[in-house]
């Protein structure tokens, strides 16, 4: 027998959890890493094994050195970079890839320049350790806010995008440079956090060439193995980048239901450098995520509902879980999501009336 290929995960959150579960029927040993935890014993890591991440950024411990300095550590120095929002958006504008307009909130950067150039809101994020709308701060001149002190230097200032809707493009680049997308999800925010997805959307096809471009130059300039995904504003028929996560993302989740390669196993491939091609689409999907919420069976109870649930302890505004629901058809997507609006709590009302609106 010959020995199974390992891919270490930088990271044991459920983004590692998933990409086990996908390594699984094609016989890779996926192992995420806990290196948070102090004391653990030196990894059996082998010269052939492969290393990759699914977060950004992680704090220096012996396991996370151990496995950040591995030869096969795919993508390596690209992780930092796109961690910090200055080097990410700075290499956007260098690689001429339309973002949102900003600078960085320097010592000397006062908030009535800030308003000259880009309006009466602003909207600073810290440079790193942001997520799910989490390091964000408005600048709102009627209100004369004022940039925290301690946000100097360690934020950027964005212009407020008044976007009609936000939609996101999942990829992969292989190891021999080809690039292939998956189609564009649209997805909902609220409170900066990630609430449902929907995929794919033929009134989006005429955007997809246009987002395929923009990840393209993007995958291509950083020479990136693997899947990335690209957060947009739409504009009209323009498309700004957000921004970009250098890993399998929450928006790419549906296609566990929804194609015939999973995100997950997506990258799987491409690290290991196995066969690829384009991903087939199964059926349309709706991605709800499942926030501060309890478990509750009755979700699984639902027609076309696919369930993971994360293990992670509930806490307001944490990710615990989602669902992906298979959106055969209209009557399919009423019934299932009419169930949910009775199921879950007030902040699910808006998002889930969303979904209907969408399948109208
Ligand atoms: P993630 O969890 O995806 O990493 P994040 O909290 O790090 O997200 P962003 O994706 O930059 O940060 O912002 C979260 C959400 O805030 C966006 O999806 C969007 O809804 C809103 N937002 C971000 N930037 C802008 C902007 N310039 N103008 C208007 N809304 C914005
Ligand atoms: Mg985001």
């Amino acid at each position: 027998m010959t020995q199974q290929q390992k891919v270490w995960v930088l990271g044991n959150g459920q983004l590692g959890a998933m990409m086990a579960h996908a390594g699984q029927p094609l016989a890779l040993d996926v192992r995420p890493v806990d290196i948070m935890t102090p004391g653990i014993d030196k990894l059996p890591l082998g010269e052939n094994d492969i290393i990759t991440a699914e977060r950004e950024q992680w704090p220096e411990s012996a396991t996370s050195l151990q496995l950040s300095e591995h030869p096969h550590f795919i993508n390596g120095p690209i992780f930092a970079r796109l961690a910090d929002r200055f080097t990410q958006k700075s290499l956007l504008d260098e690689l001429n890839v339309a973002t949102a307009p900003w600078q960085l909130v320097e010592q000397d950067t006062q908030e009535a320049t800030l308003h000259q150039s880009y309006g009466e809101r602003v909207l600073l994020k810290r440079r790193t350790g942001g997520y799910d709308g989490k390091g964000q701060h408005w600048l709102k001149q009627a209100e004369s806010t004022s940039i925290p002190s301690d946000w100097r230097n360690e934020a950027i200032a964005e212009q407020a995008i008044n976007f009609d809707e936000e939609v996101s493009l999942v990829g992969v680049r292989t190891q021999d440079g080809r690039c292939l997308f998956y189609p564009l999800a649209l997805n909902l925010h609220q409170d900066g956090i990630l609430m449902a997805s929907i995929a794919p959307l033929s009134r989006l096809n005429h955007l997809q060439a246009q987002a395929e471009q923009m990840l393209s130059t993007i995958m291509n300039g950083l020479d990136y193995v693997g899947v990335m995904a690209m957060e947009c504003f739409r504009l009209g028929d323009n498309l700004l980048v957000n921004e970009l996560a250098p890993r399998v993302h929450n928006s790419g989740h549906w296609t566990q239901a929804g194609c015939h390669i999973s995100q997950f196993e997506l990258h799987l491939r491409a690290l290991c450098n196995l066969p690829i091609d384009t991903p087939q689409v199964n059926f349309p999907c709706v991605m709800v995520n499942l926030i501060g919420v309890e478990k509750d069976d009755r979700w699984i109870s639902l027609q076309n509902a696919a369930l993971f649930w994360y293990n992670k302890e509930v806490r307001v505004g944490r990710k615990v879980g989602h669902l992906n629901l298979s959106a055969h058809n209209q009557a399919l997507v009423h019934n299932s999501v009419g169930s949910l609006k009775q199921w879950m709590p007030e902040q699910y009302q808006a998002p889930l009336d969303w979904i209907l609106k969408e399948f109208s």
